[in-house]
């Protein structure tokens, strides 16, 4: 562990963490420093630090060319250990929760809608591999790591109660399916399909399930048909044959991160249905459709979703947590990433990957 619990009022932050040297490379122990806990800002010792796809796309330079060295993860549950002179959010020794934004909050329109995750002004700064404008444009660091500093806006409250381990995944994994979910309106009646079942789509599930829906789920193979049928869907259907489904639905959340065939998916919509996309495949491999195919598909409608708001963030942590409803992960040590991305590429994973922290 490095020593940032001592560090004095303006000094920066030393921090310890697994990185990548460059998008070919295997994860290392690293260490570098964050800057000087401000005013409004925390520090946070990272406890549990969920492992997404992004962070493969992101270490692998999948979707632009990334800032190394990267300390992938935007997962992050964990313990306050410091609070500027102006924080009255926290207290030290609070739990808190990060996720794949640190700082921003400007005062354009989407900012001042809460939806500052679409900033107009490119002002928000993500977790990891951006350049934090707000600190000379230095890179920011993720929660592959022991610690992290973040302006206490933008750190989720978490009860004490709390099973830090399974919260982390909740932080990117569990809004970026509750967001889309939530503004569609799912409710009883509703007919949802999720495509691509692994750490966003079981929370996709969980979510359309508690909101009333009826689910089905798309998946490359039948493996997973039982813990489907388990959580009260309706039933699996194989995701590289999607045009043979007889079905129709309401909404559909594709959270597949590789190339599919998008315009049968939309066949599979309800007229007035909507495919929302949140999985986000690499540079080169993403799936596109001629627009004709929807000017004569019975105005249904294409969109995307990207996390949620941090007003969001929290009343979906506050709902998951009344309502049980939390991922399924396997815990693992620090030193089993390059493992845990190998599993998630070949299809071999599991739900949600969670590094403790302990291990590092
Ligand atoms: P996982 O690897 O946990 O799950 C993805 C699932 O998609 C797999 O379990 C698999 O499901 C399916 N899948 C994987 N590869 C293929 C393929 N080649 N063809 C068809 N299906 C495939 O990833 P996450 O759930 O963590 O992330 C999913 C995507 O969402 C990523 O692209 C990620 O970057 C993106 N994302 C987007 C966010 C946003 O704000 N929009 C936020 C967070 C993540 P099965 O085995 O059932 O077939
Ligand atoms: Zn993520």
């Amino acid at each position: 562990m490095s020593d940032f619990k001592n560090v004095k009022a303006g000094e920066r932050v030393p921090f310890k963490s697994y990185a990548v040297a460059d998008k070919n490379a295997k994860f290392k122990l690293w260490q570098g420093s964050r800057h000087p806990m401000g005013e409004h800002d925390i520090i946070i010792e990272i406890k549990y630090c969920g492992i997404c796809h992004s962070d493969i796309h992101s270490a692998k330079s999948e979707w632009h060319e990334g800032i190394y060295p990267m300390v992938p993860g935007h997962e992050i549950a964990g313990q306050v250990v410091a609070v500027g002179s102006k924080v009255t959010k926290f207290k030290v020794g609070d739990f808190a929760g990060v996720g794949c934004m640190v700082n921003g909050k400007c005062g354009c329109p989407a900012c001042s809608a809460d939806m500052e995750q679409y900033c107009e002004e490119g002002k928000t700064v993500f977790t990891y591999d951006c350049a934090d404008i707000y600190h000379g444009g230095e890179p920011t660091y993720g929660g592959y790591s022991d610690n992290i500093v973040v302006r206490d806006e933008f750190a989720i409250t978490v009860p004490s109660s709390a099973d830090l381990a399974r919260v982390a995944p909740l932080l990117c994994a569990g809004i970026t399916t509750y967001s889309p979910l939530k503004r569609f309106g799912i409710r009883p009646g509703h007919k949802v399909a999720i495509a691509g079942f692994g750490g966003l789509g079981l929370m996709g599930a969980k979510y359309a399930l508690a909101m009333g829906a009826e689910v089905s789920i798309f998946a490359r193979n039948s493996k997973k048909e039982k813990i489907a049928k388990d959580l009260g869907c309706k039933a699996l259907y194989d995701s590289t044959d999607a045009r043979a489904i007889g079905e129709r639905f309401d909404f559909i959340l594709c959270t597949i991160p590789a190339n599919y065939d998008l315009s049968a998916y939309v066949k599979l919509l309800k007229h007035g249905g909507e495919f929302c996309v949140v999985g986000l495949p690499p540079l080169g491999e993403r799936p596109s459709m001629d627009v004709a195919e929807l000017v004569f598909a019975g105005q249904k409608k294409l969109s995307g979703s990207c996390i949620g708001s941090m007003k969001e963030t929290q009343e979906m942590l506050d709902f998951s947590l009344k309502a049980g409803i939390l991922p399924e992960i396997q815990v693992v040590k620090a030193n089993q990433i390059d493992w845990v991305y190998e599993q998630l590429l070949s299809g071999a994973g599991d739900f949600r990957y969670v590094i403790d922290m302990s291990t590092l």
